[in-house]
């Protein structure tokens, strides 16, 4: 039987946040999520060991787990994997920082092939940088990065024989960081394992990069036989020719209301501002782009950056660019420098070309930074 023990005990300080940091999201999913779903398919039993103050929402996440539980840490890691030992019924224990989300399969899987074969199993990297020792703020020597690892988490053991070591560990009054550690201070060397780059452990503020998504629009509207001028990004530009359209044909802004729900993975705008409803008759087209800003801030997000491309065999355009910037810059509340717009023809060539129609193009960053 396999046991894992998530050590999710942590307060975050050196992160500097007011919450657990493992309950913090990256990529819209809290950081414990990712080493749950990665350990649980190898796990007899699961163990998080955590705070009393986060046990509630802790449950709630291990909820999709039937062989998940919660055990309450201590005020050390050293004590919260004590107690989760001695909760654990399993004959083979992998212990993981739940801070490290991207553990791999081939990680878990060459732990537990390496404590089969070893009896113990340490997932480390060799040292890229080279280790000093300090006193008082000056080097006393560099020793050769040969002789060190760098260890990470998972590490894996026989649950009897860890467990001896942290009772003798304790019995001296001991405290220590990892398992691999109490393991070769009270059993015997622990054996390494290579492990993995991205597996590192989430510890500064800016190792939570905030979440970024992209985002898709593209629209087109037919020239009518009347009018004198054309609305794109809220600027009216004269043209012998306007667009037919049940709001003022803003094709530009629709295709770009289109990418920002995309991106925020709602519906389109033809859900939100149906063409059947009267009162989007010749509406004003930055006034929806104001609410799809506004259901956007609802979701936490917002625009990074907005590119457009605008098909148009005629009227020209590139007179009218900077002020189509300025606009969307204020709508969106990105820099204009943020924004682009590229207008072009279609070479003469299909319905843009002919001089049918517009077709504009749209792709967004959100971010919920
Ligand atoms: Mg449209």
């Amino acid at each position: 039987m396999t046991g894992v023990i998530l050590c999710a005990a942590g307060r975050g300080v050196r992160a500097g946040f007011a919450e657990n940091k493992v309950l913090r999201e990256v990529n819209g999913l809290p950081v414990l999520c990712y080493s749950l779903s990665a350990f649980a398919p190898y796990a007899d039993e699961l163990l998080v060991a955590c705070a009393p103050e986060d046990e509630t929402r802790i449950a709630r996440l291990l909820a999709p787990y039937p062989n998940a539980r919660t055990v309450l840490g201590g005020s050390t890691r050293f004590e919260s994997v004590y107690r989760a030992l001695r909760a654990l019924t399993s004959d083979m224990v992998l212990v993981h920082d739940a801070a490290r989300p991207f553990v791999t399969p081939k990680t878990i899987e060459d732990c537990i092939a390496c404590v089969k074969a070893y009896g113990s199993a340490v997932c480390a990297l060799p040292l890229s940088d080279t280790v000093a020792e300090v006193l008082d703020g000056n080097i006393v020597s560099v020793p050769p990065r040969e002789g060190f690892a760098a260890v990470q988490t998972p590490q894996g053991f026989y649950k009897n024989k860890l467990l001896g070591a942290y009772e003798r560990a304790r019995a001296d009054g001991r405290v220590f960081t990892d398992e691999s550690g109490v393991y070769a201070a009270y059993s015997e060397p622990p054996r390494l394992f290579l492990g993995d780059r991205n597996n590192k452990k989430l510890t500064y503020p800016e190792d939570f990069a905030p979440a970024e998504r992209v985002g898709f629009g593209v629209d087109t509207h037919a020239f009518s036989e009347e009018g004198d001028h054309i609305t794109l990004c809220g600027v009216r530009i004269p043209s012998a020719r306007g667009l037919k359209a049940h709001s003022d044909g803003d094709v530009a802004v629709h295709a770009l209301m289109d990418a920002l729900l995309s991106a925020a993975g709602l519906r389109d705008i033809g859900y939100y501002f149906p063409d059947t409803d009267e009162r989007f008759a010749g509406a004003d087209s930055m006034r929806l782009l104001e609410e799809v800003v506004g259901k956007l801030r609802e979701a936490g997000l917002r625009a990074k950056n907005v590119s457009l491309s605008v098909l148009a065999e005629r009227p020209r355009l590139s007179p009218y660019i900077g002020e189509m910037k300025e606009r969307i810059s204020a709508a969106l509340g990105v820099p204009a420098s943020f924004v682009g717009i590229a207008a072009g023809t279609n070479e003469k060539l299909g319905y843009v070309g002919e001089g049918k129609g517009i077709t504009c193009f749209a792709t967004v960053l959100l971010t919920n930074g």
